[in-house]
């Protein structure tokens, strides 16, 4: 994996990590963004299906099963770097949906418009929240989950809340 000098991963190294096109046509899926040896592996143990391994070494970055992922999202708030979401872009219309990890407070309403923004905090557009999600087997790790452009399903993967007056 390279970085571009501002330490955001290259979008042609990312696309390595990507579902297939036709895979991301029958339904949701997970997108695990994790490039670094580091000795981690709950995204692993969180994935009921198996989808998820870190094979031999627990310093080896995760692999993923693309078939074996439904997309239910347990995965996501189980990463402690973040750095796992899950796309649907299954739909015939315009739009798609990311599932993303939301660690700041208040957290959005559904419903509520919000700014997207890219991975190194570029604003991407603007999306509509369609559920939020913080029980307490998340352990203070909420998924939100937006309304996007289809178009912007792979650039997507945090957001802005609009200033609110009182
Ligand atoms: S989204 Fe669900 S099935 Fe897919 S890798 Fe994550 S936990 Fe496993
Ligand atoms: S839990 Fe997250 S940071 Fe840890 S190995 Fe899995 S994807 Fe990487």
């Amino acid at each position: 994996m390279t970085y571009r000098s501002d330490g955001v991963l290259n979008r042609n190294d990312l696309d390595r990590l990507f579902p297939s096109e036709e895979r991301m046509k029958r339904g949701p899926v997970v997108v695990v963004e994790c490039v670094e040896n580091i000795p981690c592996n709950p995204c692993a143990a969180a994935c009921p299906r198996g989808a998820i391994r870190i094979e031999g070494d627990i310093n080896e970055t995760p692999s993923v099963d693309f078939e074996a992922c439904n997309g239910c999202g347990l995965c996501v708030s189980a990463c402690p770097g973040l750095a796992i979401f899950v796309v649907d872009a299954s739909g015939k219309g315009d739009t798609a949906t990311v599932m993303l990890p939301y660690e700041y407070a208040p957290l959005p309403e559904v419903g509520e418009e919000v700014t997207t923004l890219d991975r190194s905090g570029g604003k991407v557009g603007r999306a509509r929240v369609t559920r939020v999600l913080n029980t307490e087997a998340m352990d203070r790790t909420p998924v939100v989950s937006l309304e996007v452009p289809r178009d912007q399903v792979m650039d997507v993967r945090h957001f802005a809340r609009r200033s609110r007056r009182p």
